[in-house]
């Protein structure tokens, strides 16, 4: 979870409490809200299973082996 970004965090967690909810108004007042909500308890909210794997084959750079090309493995995704 470490690997994470605070707004990609921050985006999941509201996919998370739109899901909770059965909830899709606008998300900008809670954007405002988890701002100001630690990020331990962002990451506690969120399920186990949310972490991403960062790709081995290209190391998350979504990058193949050559200049141009894209890693076959994660698609360019860089996640697996
Ligand atoms: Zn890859």
């Amino acid at each position: 979870m470490s690997r994470m970004i605070i707004i990609e965090l921050i985006d999941a967690v509201i996919e998370q409490i739109k899901r909770d909810l059965n909830d899709n108004e606008d998300a900008t007042a809670i954007v405002e809200l988890l701002l100001s909500v630690p990020r331990d308890a962002l990451e506690a909210y969120l399920p186990d299973s949310y972490e991403p794997s960062i790709c081995p084959t290209c190391n998350g750079s979504g990058e193949g082996m050559h200049e141009g090309t894209t890693c076959r493995v994660c698609k360019g995704k860089g996640e697996s």
